[in-house]
Order: structure tokens, then sequence, then C-alpha cells
């Protein structure tokens, strides 16, 4: 992403700036802000600008955060192509991912090649190409992008347009938009301040994350994601594009295997009690190269997802377990379906938001049963804390 140049010259009464050429002719707003410049923010406003309305989208990066898995599903293909970025995201070069090979529930890897998918392949993306193609194509197709610009506070008017609130290296500006879209990832910055509206968290996972560098001498990379349960969590490792792998221990956050695992020691010393991470890391000759990563990963959702001339898309709405693989895909198509719905809502269809609030809970609770099945394949730690958590919920939902 590249910074837009803010000139923030006037100010109002209370020395707030109002972001010029947006708000400079009094009552003038844009018809969406979105908040939040991830995948989501981006389909989101990708699509509404084509459609025509004015959008701009708030980002509070300078430029994109390394996520901390980059592996897309072979089913990607659809959502590309249906925002239309299919050809140029093949042009770009991401690295293809052959398939799955998950060791879960037994010492026996299982694998599921992409050979059989209908789709073709998986992809190891390089996220700064990828998120270049999707804020270029929302910039083309008429969003402007405010870099470095952090939404802070909101507030409704009565003229009925939200007032938004950002903070940016020059000080405070002021967005004003008829719609507003929360995109802002697990933090739901804004729809957490709507009264009534709360999040809830399943669980309290984590990722321990760290990215190793390859020795060019070693033999080459098989490009899959390998998923190995461990006795307080799973490991994930999947290579980037740039010759590097990353390695991500998920554990809750409140165990003690977090708090070992968060320094390299520790970290390391638990690879080396995997049998097919710690042969992958071997094989390639990687060495650990930064510091380790923690990110939130819990499976959460907000208890509404749209209300007075507001929705909530991708993480902000509901985010998933990286077992699932399907974080960036979600967001991408919960963008498409969240445009549909702002498009029929501003048009005139006032139970537009409620349809779209509507598929995102039942999307969730179908993910739920999902989650909770496949946790409830492995059985080899039946003492560990972690895997009871996991556990107790199938049984629950078995007997519900
Ligand atoms: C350990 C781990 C591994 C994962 N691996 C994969 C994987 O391999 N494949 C996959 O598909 N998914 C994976 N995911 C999930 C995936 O990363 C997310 O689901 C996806 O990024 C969600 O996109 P989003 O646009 O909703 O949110 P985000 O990508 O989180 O984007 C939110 C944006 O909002 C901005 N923002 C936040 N607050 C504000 C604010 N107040 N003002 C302005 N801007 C703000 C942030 O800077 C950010 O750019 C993984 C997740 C984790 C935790």
């Amino acid at each position: 992403m590249e910074q837009t140049p803010l000139q923030p010259s006037e100010a109002d009464n209370k020395g707030t700036l109002i972001i010029p050429s947006l708000t400079d002719r009094g009552t003038e707003c844009v018809d969406v802000a979105v908040i939040g410049g991830g995948p989501a923010g981006c389909a989101t406003a990708l699509a509404l600008a084509r459609s025509g309305l004015s959008v701009a989208i708030v980002e509070r990066a300078f430029s994109p955060d390394t996520q901390a898995g980059e592996t897309l599903p072979p089913g990607i293909r659809l959502t590309l192509e249906e925002l239309g970025l299919w050809a140029e995201f093949e042009a770009e070069g991401h690295t293809p991912s052959v398939g799955n090979r998950s060791v879960w529930g037994s010492s026996r890897p299982l694998d599921y090649d992409f050979i059989f998918s209908p789709y073709g392949s998986g992809w190891h993306v390089d996220w700064q190409r990828f998120d270049g193609m999707l804020t270029g194509a929302a910039e083309r197709a008429g969003a402007r992008l405010l870099t470095g610009m952090e939404f802070v506070d909101s507030e409704f008017s009565s003229s009925g347009f939200w007032r938004l609130e950002l903070l940016g290296p020059r000080g405070r500006a002021e967005l004003r938009a008829r719609f507003v879209v929360d995109a802002s990832g697990r933090s739901a910055a804004f729809a957490c301040r709507q009264p009534s509206i709360e999040r809830y968290s399943i669980d309290r996972l984590i990722g321990v994350a760290g990215y190793l560098d390859a020795n060019p001498r070693a033999s080459s990379e098989e490009r899959i994601t390998l998923v190995e349960a461990a006795e307080d969590g799973w490991w994930y490792s999947a290579p980037l594009p740039c010759e590097k792998l990353a390695v991500i221990f998920m554990t809750d956050a409140d165990l003690a295997s977090a708090r070992k695992a968060s320094v390299a020691e520790g970290w390391l010393a638990r690879i080396r009690r995997t049998e097919y991470t710690r042969k992958r890391i071997e094989a390639g000759g990687y060495r650990l190269a930064s510091l380790l990563r923690i990110v939130s990963a819990d499976s959460s959702r907000l208890s509404d997802f749209a209300g007075n001339r507001w929705l909530a898309v991708g993480d902000a709405a509901a985010s998933y377990d990286p077992l699932s693989a399907q974080g960036i895909s979600t967001g991408l198509s919960t963008g498409l379906g969240a445009a549909r719905a702002i498009q029929k809502y501003l048009g005139g269809d006032p139970s537009a938001l409620r349809e779209y609030a509507r598929h995102i809970s039942e999307a969730f609770t179908s993910y739920l049963s999902d989650r909770e099945a496949y946790y409830g394949l492995e059985g080899r730690w039946p003492t560990s804390q972690f895997w009871m958590r996991r556990h107790a919920r199938a049984l629950h939902a078995l007997a519900s």
C-alpha cells in the first residue's frame, strides 16, 4: 500500500482536521467508509466502487503487515474470478501448493492432493504482492485509500451520516460517510464501539510464529502445508515464496505451553518433540531467522453483524481457527456479499442488512460444527488441557 498524501490544512474549532476533497464542500461525504484495508475491506471497497458508490478505505498501517500464514485453498479461484482478479493473480507468480498433509488422530500422515480439486492447485502467496493487487484494484475502481490513518471514534450525526474520527501522523482528521463497513480484523474496532454489540470468543487460541531461512544446499522443499497435532496444541508449516518456511505453534494463551513456547529456546525444544515438522526443518536445513511473533487466532464472533448504517466483514464479523485455512477466502467472499447488501440497502431495501447478518451467522454455526468434529478426531492426549477443552465442546455438540 502506498501512502496517500493528505493535506489536512483546514481545522475546525476543536482542532480536528477535515480530510479535504471528501468533506470540503460542507455536507459532502463518502457513500461508504471501509475501516481496514485487509482482504475483506479491499474486496468490499472494490465491489462498491465498481457499482459507482464513492468509497474511502481507512487503513492504520502504511504498508502491508506480513500475515501469519499465506496459504490459499484451490477454491480461491472462484472468488478471485468473481472479483475480476483471477488473471492478475495468476500472472503474479505465487507458488502453487500441491496439497495438505495432516498428522492428526494418529502418527500416520494423511495426504490430500490438490490434483483431485476441480480448481487446480492451492497457493502459497507472497503477501506484499497479494495485498498490492487487492488495494491496487480497489483504487483503480475509484476507492480512495487513506493509509497511516487509524479509526478511533465515531458518532452518528442527526443529519444522517457517520462522523469518523481518525488519527494519523499529522493529528486528528474527520471523515463523514453515509455507511460504515468494519473490516478491521479481529479487533472489530468500529462494531465494538456500538451500544449493545459484544464480541464472543469460544477459545483462547494463539499462534507463536517463526520464519525460517532455508539452506540453499539442502534438498528442495515440498510445496505442501503440513499440520501436525502435539500434546498441547498443533503445528502448522508452509513454504513462503521467498525461500522461507513459516512455522507456527498453535496453543491456548493461558496454558504453560504458550509461555514456554514464546521464547525461541522453548519453541525450538517443542519442535524437536514433533516428528514430521522436525524432519521437514532438518531436510531443508532451515534456521530461525527472526524473532518469534505471537498472533491471536481465537474463534470469535460479534453479537450482531450489522446495525444502523453499518455492517462488519471478514474477521471483524467472525474469525475462524487457522486450521480451516479459509480466513482470506472467507474475507473476500463476505466482502462481496457485504457490497451487494449495502447496494440493496442504500437502494431502499431495509431487509438487506438483516439478510446479510443471517447469512454470516449461519456460516459461523456451520463452521463450529466442522471445527468440533475435526478436533474430535484427535484422541491421543486424553489428559491434555488443550485437547480436553476441545473434546468437551465436541461431546456437547454431539449431544445437542
Ligand atoms: C496464525 C494464523 C495463520 C493463518 N493462516 C491463514 C492461511 O494460511 N490462509 C488463510 O486464508 N487465512 C489464514 N489466516 C486467517 C487470515 O489471516 C485472516 O482470516 C484474514 O487476514 C482476515 O482478513 P480481514 O481483511 O478480515 O482482516 P485483516 O487481514 O486482519 O485486516 C484488517 C485490517 O484492518 C486494519 N485495522 C485494524 N484496526 C484498525 C483501525 N482502528 N483503523 C484503521 N485500520 C485498522 C489492520 O491494519 C488490517 O490491515 C491465519 C490466521 C492466523 C492467526
